[in-house]
């Protein structure tokens, strides 16, 4: 919490109610699954959860008070009510991207007297869009555990395998290696079935003399990682081959954009020329990346829409890729953390198009 950087005066309020648990877990380190906060423009801070994480409130977070929450499921309601017991008078920021409706009509019907709700869009979010030290440290951590099982699991492909065993496997891998679970759904999918960009791994088996794409997460210490991967079960048309060069072309030209003080809109352009030269562009239907840390989506987008000027500490990934229906898709995506001068690749794995 002390890390804060907003200036509650010039915002026009006098308190944030934080109620994303990625803000909640940033500020407090709270790692519950039902908790929201209230940061006073003072600095002074209080959590609410549920008795489920009374021991676990009480170790996480010792910046400020707990307070345990019986009667209402809404943590948001329960510091409106914390506000009233204590008379405080508060313009209260908060977030309408993580306020339901439902949880709207609560709390303004329990809106004490001379307290006002404001909506505050994403100030939390926009300060984790650049990592500190120790939240550097643990995305390296979460890239290299992700990095190590993939390669485990890539250890033991056999073509019988069927896609949702491949995927079982990286996950256990991950596991195995210090994550606490996979940051997405992990994508494998083999064939044509590569043309599908969230493609849900199947039943169906690998089979031989087919490309393999596999898109790949962990989350470890709290922190995410991603990578896409290209290999090939045996052999592969030449074209294939020529349009994965094509794909790394774009990445690597992606990725040379990166640096402080570039906007994410010309980091996508870059990628996207490289396509466009190649007649590919129609074909790479996303875009060129995200930000990652505590979620594995987060601001900025490396898109083309997206004003935010990058800066040193921010960690994107960079993932063109293309999609031809019924001949199968191409991705690359590493991981990188954006510094003064360029970006460093904090992805360690191979991009080779590898035949196994
Ligand atoms: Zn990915
Ligand atoms: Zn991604």
């Amino acid at each position: 919490v002390r890390k804060l950087q907003f200036d509650f005066a010039s915002a026009g309020v006098d308190a944030l109610l934080v109620t994303s648990l990625h803000d909640v877990r940033y500020l407090t380190g709270f790692t519950g699954s039902n908790g929201a906060c209230l940061v006073l423009a003072d600095g002074r801070t209080v959590l609410f959860t549920d008795p489920r994480y009374t021991i676990q409130a009480g170790l996480e977070f010792r910046g400020g008070e707990v307070r345990i929450e019986k009667k209402t499921r809404l943590m948001a309601a329960a510091a409106l009510e914390y506000a009233r017991k204590k008379r405080l008078r508060l313009r209260i920021g908060f977030d309408p991207n993580y306020m339901t409706v439902a949880a709207m009509e609560v709390l303004a019907a329990k809106l004490p007297a001379g307290c006002k709700l404001v909506p505050q869009r994403g100030v939390v979010e926009a300060q984790r869009m650049v990592k500190d030290e120790a939240e550097l440290a643990a995305i390296r951590r979460s890239v290299l555990t992700n990095s190590a099982a993939f390669e485990a699991a890539v250890a033991r492909i056999r073509p019988e395998m069927r896609e949702s065993d491949l995927a079982a496997e990286i996950e256990y891998q991950q596991r195995l290696l210090g994550a606490s679970g996979p940051a997405f759904e992990t994508i494998v999918a083999s064939g044509a079935r590569t043309a599908l960009p969230h493609a849900r791994p199947t039943d169906a088996v690998l089979g031989a003399n087919v490309v393999i794409l596999i898109d790949v997460g962990a989350v470890q210490d709290g922190y995410t990682s991603d990578m896409t991967r290209m290999l090939a079960l045996g052999s592969v048309s030449r074209r294939m081959r020529g349009l994965y060069k094509d794909v790394l072309e774009a990445q690597l030209a992606a990725i040379d954009a990166v640096r402080e003080g570039v906007g994410a809109g010309s980091v996508d352009r870059a990628a996207r020329n490289v396509l466009k030269a190649k007649g590919l562009s129609e074909l790479f239907t996303h875009s060129t990346g995200h930000g990652l840390g505590l979620e594995v989506h987060e601001s900025p987008g490396i898109r083309q829409k997206d004003k935010t000027k990058l800066r040193a500490g921010m960690v994107v990934t960079i993932e063109p890729g293309i999609y031809i229906e019924g001949l199968g898709g191409i991705r690359i995506e590493d991981t990188v953390a954006v510094t003064s001068h360029g970006c460093e690749i904090l992805t360690p794995t191979s991009k080779e198009f590898k035949q196994i």
